[in-house]
């Protein structure tokens, strides 16, 4: 601004001014001259030029270099002006940087100047605090299942009981106000892993007897009984009623089925005759019995409930001395 005042003021002095001084002109008559006086003395001592046009052209040029003077004037007012309006400027743009600055710490790209204005306001709202912490999680064990080609077809082993794990997590919350704004897990520690529940299943589903190979369903343990049919021949004890101890008042020498209750030898084609719970063993299956042999599923009875079944012997006192046992039952396939 300094510089362009000086070069205006230059131009005046070198141009007008030295045609004002060396032209010619009364110094008396034109009043003061505000610039250059060193060229008054040689105007003075110059060759005399008392015209009028002289003067019309002296005055003409004094007035050209007042209204220079002003214009100078004028354009350093409005630098001035200028130059004040950019400082107020930067006081309000440092201002509205800080927003930018504190966004640039968070790493976070600035956008326009519309999320300038956003953030601004975000700056004018509660501070936000941070706080953090430990926030512990069960880790469930995941269940592995393995299959076993020597376990029995539908038996289901426990290899590993397994157990839960523990991991913490360190948590950063975001609130304000007391109210929470956001949560994120910033680091994660296990403390305990978890151990994975092993089941093993039988994956084996035959057997051999006598030279041939049996599919079998599934395998039951069972709580085995033993009954006579009930009739007089069976030498079952019958109360006054006419009801037998084993059978009751079904003693009609037949099963639920129709079948005649005549025990087999546990072959195949002569299968021993077994009472079941439905639900359990369904009525007319083939199952095999360890250590007795082939059984079919003919008849039911009022204490068979569940994993039981009560095997029928042709004479009473047979059938007490079976008493009970744990038995190992074969479901047998493809036998209807
Ligand atoms: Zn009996």
């Amino acid at each position: 601004m300094f510089i362009i005042v000086n070069v205006c003021y230059y131009e005046i002095k070198k141009e007008e001014l030295a045609e004002i001084i060396f032209g010619g002109g009364n110094m008396e008559e034109s009043g003061t001259i505000p610039l250059c006086g060193g060229g008054n003395k040689r105007w003075q001592s110059g060759k005399e030029r008392k015209n009028k046009e002289e003067d019309k052209t002296r005055s003409r040029y004094y007035a050209k270099s007042r209204k220079r003077i002003a214009a100078s004037v004028v354009t350093m007012a409005v630098l001035t002006t200028l130059f004040f309006i950019q400082y107020c400027r930067t006081e309000v743009t440092i201002e509205e940087e800080k927003p930018r600055f504190l966004l640039a710490e968070e790493g976070k790209a600035l956008v326009d100047q519309d999320r300038l204005k956003q953030m601004d306001e975000v700056l004018k709202a509660p501070p936000v605090f941070e706080e953090k912490q430990k926030v512990r999680e069960i880790l469930q064990p995941t269940t592995v299942r393995i299959s076993n080609p020597d376990l029995d077809y539908g038996i289901v082993r426990v290899i590993e009981e397994g157990s839960e794990g523990l991991i913490e997590h360190v948590v950063e919350i975001k609130k304000r106000e007391g109210r929470e704004l956001s949560r994120k897990i910033v680091s994660s520690e296990v403390i305990k892993p978890p151990v994975n529940r092993v089941l093993e299943y039988g994956g084996k589903n035959t057997f051999s007897r006598a030279g041939r190979i049996y599919e079998y369903k599934k395998v039951l343990y069972v709580n085995a009984t033993a009954y006579c049919p009930g009739t007089p021949g069976s030498g079952c004890p019958i109360d006054e009623r006419g009801a037998s101890q084993c059978t009751g008042f079904y003693n009609d020498g037949y099963t639920y089925t129709g079948k005649k209750a005549v025990a087999g030898d546990g072959s195949i084609i002569n299968p021993h005759i077994i009472a079941v719970d439905p639900a359990v063993i369904p009525l007319k299956a083939m199952v095999y019995l360890e250590g007795y042999g082939f059984a079919i599923a003919e008849d039911t009875g009022s204490a068979i409930k569940g994993s039981s079944i009560d095997l029928l012997f042709n004479h009473h006192d047979d059938a007490w001395k079976f008493g009970r046992k744990q038995l190992k039952v074969y479901l047998l396939a493809n036998f209807e």
